[in-house]
């Protein structure tokens, strides 16, 4: 035990949680026992608790965190105003001059100023081992004395982030008991590192299992490179197994900054293995010695530099100890409400993404969360097995996407971020929209489970004169949309595309490659034309959001709205940035010219018929015959429903209804707040209403209705749109079956109908 407040880390041991927490302890343990760790100091918890005295900020702080923590807005508000205070006091001077002393020591040791990582470990006061892993920030490559003391306030700061605090209270950890010890270690600039497990991480079986990378070891946590993968027989020291991955991307420090990057591995080192056999069987040893030192299999972050072995971090593997004594933890209650967004039930380990740069965490299986996926996410969306976000509702980008990819979703939950953390084992109901924690066992509907080969009955589907078409907004969806035998594609959102697109159309122009981007157009587009040909697919002109355009690069230039759902989006914007529209035109006809004559052009957002008129003329002109290809509008603002005759006598093949914005513009319900999502209804009678005088008008003059937002996914929707008299209905793809049936029942109720009234 020390009384001081900074501590060389070879001065404390495993006894000494409480002074320096679980992670200093380890590290201390570890140097004692003469393993190549790299050294360090820690600022114990007992000087943060003298910080927080000295300063006479303990009311302040511990009260600013007696709040609301489940209204996030709150939360948030709490963690600004408790980092702001820690942020504002000063360090005790002794404390602040034995951190820079023990700085400098570090430096004359290595004869210049070392670069060093500045790592949380936090303890309570009466429960001295309670794990708080990952719940505080790490602070890597800091280098100079001014530099480290911030980072070790800015660490002391974390331990009022929003996500600790929560789970601090949702645990029952009184605030003010919990400390942070700050240790300060040594970087080390490997070559190459990764983790290891002493022994078989899920079996505890004595096999050891290495993976490993170029550069820094952040790549193997954290996921975002496949690495070399090397399975030894701890008996025998015999290696079973090496399997050599393709690594692309390294995770090195630029020598000036001191800031880790990403660069590409370079060619010759891209499929070289990692590990060669001595520094394999080497690695080995050194975890037969900590499972010896620590009594249980442990899991291991090592890294190697000039050929030295470094142990960074070593902690006990609990997936073993969890499955022999608990087996799975079985889920009761659930731990997250949100709304259904895509059906399906899913089981796996959260990975929490806040932005593109996270993406590499979510690996073929696990369950992508974020505040609200972006179009850049898809990649991570197609290996995710289900979605959780905290904002959105039923038609916002997770949801269209996660049901386009069959992916189960919960949307709008509204605090699964905070609630959520990096590898808690989950599952996702995506049909009544819940998340729990651990497995919940479901039973599978006898619908759903996998048909025994011998007794295969292939369905037949039912003929409908409703046509019954299906919804893409992703290239990727291609398939499964096919797979449906769906009559057609009633929206194909192009937004979508060239969301996915790695820089925004005006980067394109900018740098005088508007070619480039046509030609991304037409094959993106023709992906869908071509596989449903010679069926109908309805493309629609660009309806893309500014804040979802500004995201992308050279995107800064979109427009800050207060509100881009009743901003510039749909045709409103193509009538305006003509520039882009041009290239639009360009794309449809050369599909046009490819001989894509199944294509039909469908205009968004449409409120007067001046801007139909508009849109047409700009096609025409530009060589568009709509003499031959099909020319459609959405009806979605209230406006162009009540005037639809106005727009039938500009000229028209079709109309469809788009439900989503409706809703949102006939009820004051914007979309995507989850706040309000409880009072956005597709069925309310006024959407109704506006829909069945469309489509009397319609069919009047014989011009074709359908129907593309969510609502026609609902089957009992669609029954009421066929006793209407509607064309077609677009649905979703998991959503096409069953909206057949019910369209295909319904036809026949109104023939059994009309021939017993005739009788
Ligand atoms: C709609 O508004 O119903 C629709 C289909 O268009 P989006 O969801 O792309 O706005
Ligand atoms: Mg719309």
């Amino acid at each position: 035990m020390t009384e001081d407040s900074v501590v060389w880390l070879e001065e404390v041991g495993k006894e000494d949680i409480a002074i320096v927490g679980g992670k200093g302890a380890s590290l201390g343990e570890m140097l004692r026992a003469e393993l190549p760790v790299p050294t360090g100091f820690a600022v114990t918890a007992q000087a943060f608790r003298r910080f927080i005295d000295e300063n006479g900020i303990n009311d302040e702080l511990f009260s600013s965190l007696d709040v609301d923590v489940d209204d996030a807005d709150i939360l948030r508000s709490a963690e600004k105003k408790a980092k702001q205070i820690i942020m504002a006091a000063k360090i005790p001077q002794d404390i602040e001059k034995s951190i820079r002393s023990k700085y400098k020591e570090l430096c004359k040791k290595e004869g210049e100023e070392v670069f060093v990582a500045v790592r949380s470990s936090a303890t309570a006061e009466d429960l001295p081992d309670a794990s708080f892993a990952g719940q505080q920030d790490t602070f890597l490559n800091m280098r100079g004395e001014q530099n480290v003391i911030d980072a070790v306030k800015k660490c002391w700061a974390s331990l009022y982030g929003a996500r600790a605090i929560y789970y601090r209270v949702k645990q029952g950890f009184d605030h003010s008991k919990v400390n942070l010890c700050a240790v300060v270690q040594m970087m080390v600039e490997a070559e190459k590192a990764g983790v290891m497990f002493s022994s078989h991480p899920s079996t505890g079986e004595p096999f050891t299992i290495i993976e490993g990378s170029w550069g820094l070891g952040e790549t193997v946590v954290s996921g975002s490179v496949s690495p070399d993968y090397y399975l030894v027989d701890k008996k025998t020291k015999t290696i079973k197994e090496r399997r050599i991955a393709t690594k692309n991307v390294m995770h090195t420090k630029d020598p000036k900054t001191g800031k880790t990057m990403d660069i590409p591995v370079p060619a010759d080192k891209k499929n070289a293995k990692v590990l060669d056999d001595n520094e394999i069987l080497k690695l080995v040893d050194f975890g037969d010695v900590l499972e010896d030192l620590y009594g249980i299999p442990q899991d291991i972050e090592w890294a190697i530099k000039n050929k030295e072995i470094f142990i960074l971090q070593s902690r006990p593997i609990t997936t073993i100890k969890k499955k022999k004594e608990t087996n799975e933890k079985v889920a009761t209650t659930a731990i997250l409400e949100g709304l259904g967004a895509s059906p399906g039930i899913a089981y796996g380990e959260a990975k929490l993404v806040s932005d593109a740069s996270e993406l590499g965490k979510v690996k073929e299986g696990d369950i992508l969360v974020a505040v609200m996926t972006t179009p850049d996410m898809v990649p991570a969306m197609k290996r995710a097995a289900a979605i959780v976000t905290d904002e959105g509702g039923l038609t916002c980008h997770a949801a269209i996407v996660s049901r386009e990819l069959g992916c189960p979703a919960v949307v709008g939950t509204r605090r699964a971020t905070m609630v959520l953390t990096d590898g808690m084992k989950i599952t996702i109901d995506g049909e009544k929209g819940l998340v729990f924690e651990g497995k919940k066992e479901v039973a599978v509907p006898a619908a759903a489970q996998p048909e025994k080969t011998s007794v295969t009955f292939a369905r037949s589907k039912p003929i409908t004169a409703t046509e019954v078409k299906v919804n893409v907004s992703i290239p990727e969806a291609t398939a499964r949309a096919l797979e449906t035998q769906a009559d057609g594609v009633g929206l194909l959102r192009i937004e979508h595309m060239i969301l996915g697109l790695p820089k925004h159309p005006k980067q394109y122009i900018k740098e005088g490659k508007a070619d480039e981007y046509v030609a991304e157009l037409v094959s993106r587009i023709q992906t869908v034309v071509d596989a449903f040909y010679p069926k109908p697919v309805w493309v629609r002109t660009l309806d893309a959001p500014t804040d979802e355009f500004r995201a992308m690069e050279g995107g800064d230039g979109e427009p800050i709205e207060p509100n881009p759902m009743l901003g510039f989006r749909g045709i409103r914007r193509d009538l305006i940035d003509t520039e882009h529209f041009e290239l639009e035109v360009r794309a449809f006809k050369e599909l046009i010219k490819r001989g894509y004559n199944n294509m039909g052009i469908m205009i968004p957002l449409v409120q007067h018929p001046s801007e139909l008129r508009r849109a047409k003329e700009f096609m025409t002109e530009r060589g568009i015959d709509f003499g031959k290809t099909e020319i459609g509008i959405m009806v979605e603002i209230p406006a162009a429903a009540l005037i639809i005759d106005q727009f039938l006598a500009e000229g028209l093949d079709f109309v469809s209804f788009g439900t989503n914005d409706l809703t949102q513009y006939t009820l004051a319900v914007d979309r995507n707040n989850e706040h309000v999502a409880h009072l956005y209804n597709e069925l309310h009678p006024a959407i109704m209403k506006l829909i069945e005088h469309v489509i009397i008008e319609c069919n009047k003059v014989g011009v074709k209705t359908s129907i593309c937002g969510q609502a026609g996914s609902n089957p009992k929707v669609a029954k009421r749109l066929v006793e209407l008299g509607i064309t077609s209905i677009s649905a979703n793809i998991d959503a096409v079956e069953a909206v057949r049936d019910m369209v295909a029942r319904t036809e026949l109720q109104l023939l059994l109908k009309g021939a017993r009234e005739k009788k």
